[in-house]
């Protein structure tokens, strides 16, 4: 197989040699945005709304993207195309650029866009069938007034720090709660549950990543004429809902069956969690 190349600023690179400065500002403070993606049978879902949400991230750290968002999308489809990837996982990510070492955004020039196409890992098929175990962190989803969990950032150190505490315990995936408490997230995924029926996941002012699985999946809930509430929860929902799950792109749906060492409804994973896997894929296929 020939070497993966790398788009790093219009220019496609052997992996070798896809380098950028070590005084570039995304190395150094972790100042810059990213998006992970993912394309099916070589279609991408939702690029525009994962291009889109990087453009917003740029723009809540003042970060001007140095190209518009349909060349973006385009050097998406191309470094696909080079690499010969129909189902791949794309990461996208625009850095501040080199400057000097001092935080100041002004002394750096030229952010760099850089696009790695990889295949897709997928959680072991065995986590589908029989659900995750999860476990809460003691560290709290950032402060929304400090570093908005909306902002895609390069400082993914939060969740790093929870996906430790999580691995520590045996455990894929950590529950993160916010400042007051509440239930945000978890690490990399966005999380729900079902209780009498209706599908409950915390709102986005809970101080969470808006995912875009989390939209396709309340789209799809609502086709099916299921209630959807977003709303504050706590620990307490998560221990006595019906059933769990969580959604993100790597992740797509996947069940959880146990909080906390609590068994979530009745252990396994539940009806609606697997109707709704199923019609995520159906989604991601067709769309
Ligand atoms: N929350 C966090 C913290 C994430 O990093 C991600 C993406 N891995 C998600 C939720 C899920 O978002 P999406 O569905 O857009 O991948």
């Amino acid at each position: 197989m020939s070497s993966p190349k790398v788009y790093i600023g219009g220019k496609l690179y052997e992996k070798a040699d896809a380098k950028i400065s070590v005084f570039d500002h995304g190395l150094l403070y972790g100042d810059g945005v990213f998006e992970g993606i993912r394309s099916y049978s070589g279609r991408v879902f939702r690029l525009e709304q994962h291009v889109q949400r990087l453009y917003d991230s740029a723009k809540a750290i003042h970060l001007v993207v140095p190209m518009s968002q349909a060349d973006m999308a385009k050097a998406i489809l191309d470094t696909l195309k080079a690499n010969n990837l129909r189902d791949a996982y794309i990461r996208l990510i625009l850095t501040r650029g080199a400057g000097s070492l001092g935080l100041d955004p002004r002394k750096t020039t030229d952010p760099q866009v850089i696009i790695i196409t990889d295949s897709i890992s997928l959680y072991p098929a065995e986590l589908y069938e029989h659900g995750l175990k999860i476990v809460t962190a003691g560290t709290m989803r950032n402060h929304p007034a400090a570093l908005n969990p909306r902002v895609k950032s390069l400082n993914y150190l939060n969740s790093i720090l929870a996906k430790i505490e999580g691995t520590n315990a045996g455990c894929l995936e950590a529950l993160m709660l916010n400042h007051k408490g509440e239930v945000a997230e978890c690490t990399g995924d966005n999380i729900f549950l079902v209780r009498r029926g209706e599908l409950h996941t915390p709102s986005i002012d809970a101080g969470i990543l808006e995912g875009i699985t989390r939209d396709a999946v309340i789209e799809i809930a609502r086709g099916m004429g299921i209630t959807v509430v977003e709303r504050a929860m706590d620990r307490h929902d998560v221990y006595t809902a019906d059933e769990c799950f969580l959604t993100g792109t790597a992740a797509e749906v996947i069940p959880v069956v146990e909080c906390d060492a609590r068994p979530i409804g009745s252990g396994k994973p539940g009806p609606m969690t697997k109707e709704l896997l199923t019609r995520f894929h159906a989604l991601v296929r067709g769309e």
